[in-house]
């Protein structure tokens, strides 16, 4: 299909997106005593409700070593928050743990909001512990941080020694419970350990591509796209300017978030792709890219390019929303 016209584009709903970012750390951001999406962060209400969102995935991000806190407490703490927010904002936010609440929160025209776990430091090497974060309504389940953890290593780990028999075990365990994998931030040999091991398709979450920032490990590699999306998985373009421009000292763009996307879906396929942004989590947003009110802004510019309407509307979410049904029903 060829790209439309700008005035049939500029007539359209920009809701028509339907827009999924697959990582954002914006609960770290809130306050405990009003956990309220203020209007200078990145996720912010005036954003969402303007910027096309359908469903943003609020982490809540555990790593010990970085923060100084215990990752249990810290990581339940961060739950809280989620459930005070979508509580807070229930007129026009609702929490999504499944197809059919997505499917009810958008006939309601609601935002979806959908908790996920960024490092299995949060476990304390206890699997009891992500049973009962399934049930508090996590979705997305990252092994590692960028450390490592009682599962694994992850991709700044000294020794690369990939998955311990625990990790194993939590692969086994959210594979059961309809957890999504996410390998944003494992290490090489965890990736391919994990991909082989699990019985479901996998995400990264917030990712970017090492072919174009070859010193990023947190970025994938070729091989790495072409087998996460030959699995049926997903990889959600990170707007993090050392994984997009390969320097901390050289500020990324629109355009470059529009080249990582061209070069993964040329590897993992374009089905595969999505957006992950990383907001609240990141020092500074791209150019044109500042908050959660510029979501559509990629669409435009990849219709720009050429690309044909259903390959656009899978990478602002249907691709994701894909995987997500298939994990979590
Ligand atoms: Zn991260």
């Amino acid at each position: 299909m060829a790209a439309p016209a700008k005035a049939e584009l500029a007539g359209k709903d920009r809701s028509m997106w339907n827009v999924v970012d697959t990582h954002t750390d914006a609960l770290l951001r809130l306050s405990d005593d009003a956990p309220r999406l203020l209007n200078d962060r990145h996720i912010n209400e005036a954003g969402l409700r303007s910027g096309g969102a359908a469903l943003i995935a609020f982490a809540a991000f555990t790593d010990a070593a970085a923060q100084g806190t215990p990752s249990l407490p810290l990581g339940l703490k961060l739950v809280d928050r989620y459930w005070r927010m979508t509580e807070a904002y229930a007129d026009w936010m609702a929490p999504v743990a499944s197809m059919a609440q997505y499917e009810q929160a958008r006939a309601a025209g609601k935002v979806g909001a959908l908790l996920t776990i960024e490092g299995g430091g949060i476990l304390q090497g206890d699997l009891a512990v992500l049973r009962l974060l399934h049930r508090l309504g996590a979705r997305m389940f990252s092994l590692t941080w960028s450390n490592t953890t009682e599962l694994g290593c992850g991709c700044a780990s000294p020794e690369d020694t990939g998955l311990t028999p625990l990790g194993f075990s939590a692969v086994e365990e959210c594979n059961r419970l309809g957890i999504i994998l996410d390998v944003s931030h494992l290490s090489d040999k965890g990736f391919w350990q994990l991909l082989e091991h699990s019985r479901q398709p996998v995400a990264a979450s917030h990712s970017d591509a090492r072919a174009l920032c070859p010193d990023q490990k947190r970025d994938l590699t070729d091989e790495m796209l072409k087998a996460l999306g030959a699995a049926g998985g997903y990889v959600g373009v990170n707007y993090c300017h050392p994984f997009l421009t390969n320097s901390g000292d050289v500020p990324a763009a629109l355009e470059d978030v529009v080249r990582h996307i061209e070069h993964m879906a040329e590897y993992a396929g374009v089905a595969h792709v999505g957006i992950g942004t990383d907001y609240d989590g990141i020092p500074a947003a791209p150019k044109g890219l500042e908050d959660c009110s510029t979501y559509p802004r990629v669409a435009e510019a990849l219709l720009k390019r050429g690309w044909a309407e259903e390959d656009v509307k899978g990478i602002m979410g249907e691709n994701f929303l894909r995987l997500f049904a298939e994990v979590c029903g």
